[in-house]
């Protein structure tokens, strides 16, 4: 899709817009791809079939921003309109003011021409429950902030609802984290097998079985350095998180000596939410549920993704759900853990009906949090090579409207909400929870209200700088190999974190 962005009165740095641009390209026209014609745009756009024009216009009082599009023989002018005065705030807001003008008037083009909203409107991001957190705390009703997504942003009622629900927690999570705490995340890369749609780092056991005892060393040495860097720093843990790949695929041993590392070395006394992935059923012990049980493991998630045995075959899963039933009884009688299950609509070979069937069955079994994810066709997962044997868009909207009709009913609530790019049908992932388990955890890395450190393998730090929300990042090794490689690198690396803890604190 050709792009140009002009204007005949206002002095603007256009390629900073070219990203703002894109993102709405892709989520009103996913198969294009943007370029940038040189020279000024055309005065007349015939012959053209697939095109874009912005053009910002500076009035006396109003600032139009309008995006001319082309699409086909057919186009479609949209306008957004804001008043002059914000062009000469500061450039920072004068940015955010003109990216959004930008994207709402070639989303109210762009829709017209397809002739449907989308569910999202004109968000493009990957957390669409920011905005509506941001209006609750600064006083805004949920009704307000629901009102406004509706309004200005175009968001279907249903997913503003959503977004408005989720955003209630995160302000519980704001109000209730401390200047001082951190969170960690440990992750494990190892799987027992890889699943066909997975582009996680994950090592399937079997190949790098060697790797694993390794591993458990060199994490627990990096679990004593961070421990050491959080005392001298004055921060305190409050919540973990244990993901990966499938952290259950540790022997019992290897998890208690991980686990044992973690209270020797880290002040846990503030920690309110420990979490461990089980996911797999096929690495579930009454052995490992016991070590998780000695420790501080509070929350444990067992995820079927699906409950039926063809599509669990499809994905390459070497369970049942029946499996899936017996390791959720060992977890419930190994000890008193909240647990959470994944379901992913969308899968190959899955149905809306056999998709309610899998949420039914889940149900069933009463967890504590279930979480439904879309499926992300992600590059390097073997599914983006046969993307037919998918449901279609349509099956998935259905499977995920009626599962929440389902989770509402049966008393569970969303708490936190995001979306992933490549996401079949722009959909979304959501965690619901009965009341009083939702996961701090979650809330706190999805909207990124403070720092989480990041352990293990294939894990990302997340430096969040308070009251701006300048965010860093720092990459662990993505696989155990190099993972074992760069470990003293990594310790340095760790260390040099300590200005920014000592700072914000
Ligand atoms: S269990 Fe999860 S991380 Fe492991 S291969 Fe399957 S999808 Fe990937």
């Amino acid at each position: 899709m050709k792009i140009w962005l002009t204007s005949d009165n206002v002095d603007w740095d256009t390629s900073r817009y070219h990203y703002a641009a894109e993102q709405m390209m892709l989520t009103l026209f996913p198969l294009e791809k943007p370029e940038y014609p040189e020279g000024p745009a055309p005065t007349s756009l015939v012959g053209e079939h697939n095109a874009v024009i912005f053009t910002l216009h500076r009035g006396k009082k109003l600032t139009n921003m309008s995006a001319l599009v082309f699409r086909g023989d057919r186009w479609h002018n949209g306008v957004v309109r804001f008043p002059s005065e914000k062009l000469d705030e500061t450039p920072e807001a004068v940015y955010h003011t003109v990216q959004r003008a930008l994207k709402q008037s070639f989303y109210n083009a762009g829709s017209a021409l397809l002739g449907h909203d989308l569910p999202w409107g004109s968000l493009t991001g990957v957390r669409p429950t920011k905005l509506p957190t941001r209006a609750l705390l600064a006083g805004a009703t949920p009704k307000q902030a629901q009102k406004e997504l509706e309004k200005t942003y175009h968001v279907s009622p249903f997913r503003a609802q959503l977004a408005v629900d989720c955003a209630g927690e995160s302000v519980k999570a704001v109000r209730s984290l401390q200047p001082d705490e951190v969170s960690l995340y440990i992750g494990i890369p190892f799987c027992p097998s890889r699943c066909v749609y997975c582009s996680f780092i994950s090592a399937a056991v079997d190949k790098c079985l060697p790797l694993v005892e390794p591993f458990t060393e060199a994490l627990c040495r990096e679990i004593q350095a961070t421990g050491a860097l959080l005392r001298d720093t004055g921060r305190a843990v409050r919540t973990v998180y244990m993901g990966g790949g499938t952290p259950t695929t540790l022997s019992a041993g290897q998890m208690d000596r991980v686990l044992s590392a973690l209270e020797a070395h880290m002040d846990l006394s503030r920690c309110t939410e420990f979490t461990v992935e089980a996911g797999r059923p096929d690495t579930i012990t009454p052995e490992k549920l016991a070590v998780l049980a000695n420790h501080k493991v509070g929350r444990v998630s067992v995820n079927p993704q699906s409950m039926e045995d063809a599509v669990l075959a499809r994905m390459g899963r070497p369970h049942t759900g029946e499996d899936i039933r017996k390791a959720y009884g060992q977890v419930r009688s190994a000890g008193q853990f909240a647990v959470n299950m994944d379901l992913i609509a969308g899968l190959p070979g899955d149905s809306p009906v056999g998709f309610a069937r899998s949420l039914e069955e889940v149900m069933a079994l009463e967890p504590e949090n279930i979480t439904v994810h879309t499926l992300a066709l992600k590059k390097g997962s073997r599914l983006m090579e046969n993307p037919e044997e998918l449901p279609t868009d349509e099956q998935v909207e259905n499977m995920l409207n009626n599962a929440w009709t389902a989770l509402r009913s049966a008393g569970y609530a969303p708490y936190y909400l995001y979306r992933q790019k490549y996401m079949s049908g722009s959909f979304e992932n959501v965690g619901w929870a009965k009341p009083g388990y939702a996961s701090l955890y979650n809330i706190a890395m999805m909207e990124e209200l403070h720092t989480i450190l990041a352990l293990g393998g294939g894990g990302v730090t997340k430096l969040v700088w308070p009251g701006t929300g300048k965010i860093e990042r720092v990459t662990n090794p993505k696989y155990p190999q190099e993972y074992l490689r760069d470990l003293e690198k990594l310790l340095k690396e760790k260390a040099a974190l300590a200005g920014f803890l000592r700072e914000t604190r």
